[in-house]
């Protein structure tokens, strides 16, 4: 592409995010407008009896706020093949699945050009705060998961998939700021071995040319950098000798490869000596020297990540660039080199129609009045409600975001969190937010020992009475000739993180003494990545993997009850006055 054509398409980028949220909401009632006219025949919405209207005021009067349970038996139908108008005047092309939870989402083909549309910003936006990002590659780890049909016949998969493989990804016209290390070949493979493999390889073979290293969210680059950990010899074998691992036996990823890889044994010597030692601090900035950031979303339940790729990017920026989900996007982060507690998210309100569900500080519903997305005010908190082109109307993504300010008209926030509780043993409620803060406090007492939490979950036992809070740890010793933290150090990390929970359950530890002594599991290295591995194997999108911060069922509890090496409890009973 011709170099003035670039700066053009970016002006133009730029420029249609100006005009797209000067008037945000004259935007927003013409999106629902649309969304209405288009879906007015649907079986879905003449259960409302909207009579034609368009309008907000009617929209909002007759058509409830609903969960994805709410909606669970018509997406079963869809999916059990029934081709009647259901949610959408449009054909249902595919349903993106939500990964963890297993929701399957329809979704049509237009919505595609739409998401698109946001994705085709981010380039734009990065190359005004950090410059030359065409004079090289993206190591950008991307995984897709082989089709699945619904019963019916529809093709089920995680969004991400879906767009690594449509025409628009594979066969856009070359832009020099999107160029990626890794062949397509490696992309569409459905075998994550031999994906990552070749992925890792071809970065490895590049080093000299990555300007930016990412993928989706921050434990899929854990994950590689962890694969590069385990696998470096022989990835290095391949690059000493030219010859590829024979384990890579895709017929497509053997040929391409063929081509990108001849013997060098200098870069061989160079890649061992970097991942043989002891010290992996900064690996990343040694291996890919050029790197100029770090493409990763750490906000939400990623944000327990940021030390590790602290640790291993030398204080790189970690970019979180966009906020979108399998149900609608939503829009891009405009001031991408931020501090990741910094991060705001600017919904574009062509996207969908957004609604905001009002909370009070600890997340009740102070009003079932929604508010529309150019009327939020700043420093509030809302719950994301979306009624989108594919036909969901009111839905509760389940999203918890606090507004930080407004670009133009358009809001943006900054996201809390997930809704959802994830351990209750009484009458007290502990958050993915809670947990984390606890395990925040908790890390402080590691620092002495220079480990780190690398990753966590939890489950409240409930076998034994009083019930009490069980947190599964893996951690990182960053100088293994150090001591690891002594039992005692951990018991008292078991103590902080009582400390640390909210008000609710210290007035149930110490006076109704209703939950037991808090306990934490010291897993193997390795453990989490197994659990992701058993994710995967059950039909989790390994780009859109998270982990799961409270687990219940038996056979992940056995899986992480076979990897203790330590149990710790509290010592004492956390401070707490009535
Ligand atoms: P999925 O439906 O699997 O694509 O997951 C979508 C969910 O991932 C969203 O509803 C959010 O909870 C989370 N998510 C997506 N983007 C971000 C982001 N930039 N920051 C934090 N969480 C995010």
């Amino acid at each position: 592409m011709a170099f003035h054509s670039v700066r053009e398409k970016h002006a133009k980028a730029l420029q249609f995010i100006e005009e797209v949220t000067r008037d945000a909401d004259s935007v927003q009632q013409k999106v629902l407008a649309e969304i209405l006219t288009q879906n007015a025949e649907t079986e879905y919405l003449k259960r409302f009896q909207l009579d034609g209207a368009t309008d907000r005021d009617t929209f909002k009067c007759k058509v409830p706020v609903v969960t994805y349970e709410d909606l669970r038996s018509d997406i079963q139908r869809i999916a059990n093949g029934d081709r009647s108008p259901i949610f959408s005047s449009r054909p249902i092309s595919d349903s993106g699945t939500s990964a963890g939870e297993k929701k399957l989402m329809p979704t049509i083909h237009e919505e595609t050009d739409r998401r698109n549309l946001l994705r085709s910003l981010v380039m734009p936006l990065m190359n005004q705060y950090v410059p030359d990002l065409d004079k090289g590659k993206a190591l950008y780890f991307l995984f897709i998961r082989a089709d699945t049909k619904t019963p019916g016949g529809l093709v089920a998969r995680p969004e991400s998939t879906s767009y690594y493989t449509s025409d628009q990804f594979l066969n856009k016209p070359f832009d020099p700021y999107s160029v990626y290390t890794s062949p397509k070949q490696a992309l569409l493979c459905t075998d994550s071995f031999q994906s990552m493999y070749s992925q890792m390889l071809c970065g490895l073979i590049m080093r000299q040319q990555v300007l930016r290293v990412g993928a989706i969210f921050a434990s899929g680059l854990l994950r590689a950098i962890r694969f590069l950990q385990h696998n470096y010899q022989q990835l290095a074998h391949d690059i000493s000798t030219g010859t590829l691992n024979p384990k890579i036996t895709d017929p497509s990823i053997k040929q391409c490869m063929a081509e990108i890889l001849k013997p060098d044994p200098e870069l061989a010597d160079f890649i061992t000596q970097q991942c043989s030692g002891q010290n992996s601090e900064r690996l990343i900035t040694r291996i890919w020297p050029n790197t100029k950031y770090i493409d990763v979303i750490v906000t939400g339940s990623m944000a327990q990540y940021i030390p590790t790729l602290h640790y291993y990017s030398g204080g790189l920026p970690l970019v979180c660039i966009m906020y979108a989900s399998s149900e609608c996007f939503f829009g891009p982060n405009l001031k991408p080199i931020c501090s990741p507690s910094d991060v705001s998210y600017t919904i574009l309100p062509n996207m969908g129609y957004f609604e905001f569900l009002p909370l009070d500080d600890v997340d009740n519903t102070v009003s079932t009045d929604l508010v529309d997305l150019a009327h939020v005010e700043v420093g509030k908190c809302y719950e994301l409600v979306v009624t989108t082109y594919a036909g969901l109307c009111r839905y509760r993504v389940g999203d918890i975001l606090r507004v930080t300010g407004f670009h133009n008209s358009a809001p943006q926030f900054g996201f809390v969190k997930r809704k959802n509780v994830v351990l209750s043993i009484d009458m007290e409620k502990t958050d993915e937010e809670d947990l984390q803060k606890a395990i925040e406090n908790a890390s402080i007492i590691l620092k002495e020992f220079n480990a780190s939490v690398v990753d966590y979950t939890s489950f409240a036992d409930v076998s034994s009475l009083p019930g009490h809070y069980v947190i599964y740890w893996e951690l990182l010793v960053k100088e293994p000739s150090n001591r690891r933290p002594t039992s005692e150090a951990l018991n008292r990390c078991c103590l902080a993180m009582e400390e640390s929970l909210n008000v609710m359950y210290r007035q149930a530890r110490v006076a109704d003494k209703s939950i037991g002594a808090l306990e934490i599991r010291v897993v193997k290295n390795g453990t989490f990545e197994e659990l992701m591995d058993y994710a995967i194997s059950r039909g989790a999108s390994i780009s859109q993997y998270k982990v799961s911060r409270c687990v219940s069922s038996a056979p992940i509890l056995k899986l992480l009850d076979s990897k203790v090496v330590s149990v710790h409890f509290s010592p004492a009973r956390p401070h707490w006055t009535a």
